[in-house]
């Protein structure tokens, strides 16, 4: 008996988004399938396209044309109170300016992750503490956004993404703000949740990070350009 392959958590079939009038498509008619365990780049140059890809699939935007499915809902079908909780149990985010609340510190940012998944406050701040171990912050519990470098802050919002446990993890520009030294070291974390089982979409306009990655997805003017998968990778 062979084993059905596993149902995509992000479908998405001839996929538009326009903005204004006369409409400017921004999404021209994307599909393409994203797999449980996958770690996905998303490439392209400024104005490519790449934001709105990532708030179609992040279930921040609807399309106005096509089907989005994500996590097997069919985004068109689903009120503004159901998106909001298919982002708050499904879908961790991770953004380049971190957006981290500055007076509050490491564990409290990250348990605030919890805040909409209706979790009591104990259990919040054990998972919180969990979710820093993970990302490597262990011992800066305590420290505010303001004294930690900016690798640091980064795992904070990465730990805050992931203290759900979501399935799906979607960074747009996650080493934008960051030296070469602690954007690698990012990057290498996304390689470690993805192994742990979390399936990662990363948005960048960089390269050099998108070739470390095993499938790249690369947009111009809206529309994918190439699909490419690094060899031994399956699709
Ligand atoms: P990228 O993230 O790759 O820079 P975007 O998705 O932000 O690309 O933008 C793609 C295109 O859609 C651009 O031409 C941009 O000007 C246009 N666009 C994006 N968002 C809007 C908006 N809210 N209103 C009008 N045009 C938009």
């Amino acid at each position: 008996m062979t084993a059905l392959p596993p149902n995509p958590i992000v479908a998405l079939d001839d996929v538009q988004r326009s903005y204004g009038d006369p409409p400017v498509l921004a999404c021209a008619g994307v599909t393409l399938q994203i797999l449980p365990g996958e770690l996905v780049a998303i490439v392209g140059p400024s104005g490519s396209g790449k934001s709105t890809l990532l708030n179609l699939i992040g279930t921040l935007d609807r399309p106005t044309a096509g089907v989005a499915r994500i996590d097997g809902l069919d985004v068109a079908e689903l009120d503004d109170r159901s998106l909001s909780a298919l982002r708050a149990h499904r879908i961790g985010f991770v953004f380049q300016q971190f957006h981290l609340a500055e007076g509050v510190n490491a564990l409290d940012n990250v348990a605030d992750g919890l805040l909409y998944v209706g979790v009591p406050r104990a259990e919040r701040r054990r998972r919180a503490v969990a979710a820093l171990k993970r990302v490597g912050l262990g011992r800066r519990l305590d420290h505010r956004p303001n004294e930690l470098s900016g690798g640091e802050r980064q795992r904070v919002a990465i730990a805050r993404a992931v203290v759900g446990d979501p399935p799906l993890l979607l960074a747009d520009e996650p080493t934008g703000n960051l030296d070469s030294a602690s954007g690698a070291a990012i990057v290498e974390l996304l390689h470690e949740l993805n192994d742990q089982g979390t399936t990662v979409v990363v948005i960048t306009h960089d390269a050099e990070l998108a070739a470390q990655l095993p499938r790249r997805i690369a947009l111009r003017d809206g529309r994918v350009l190439s699909d490419t998968r690094a060899p031994g990778v399956e699709a």
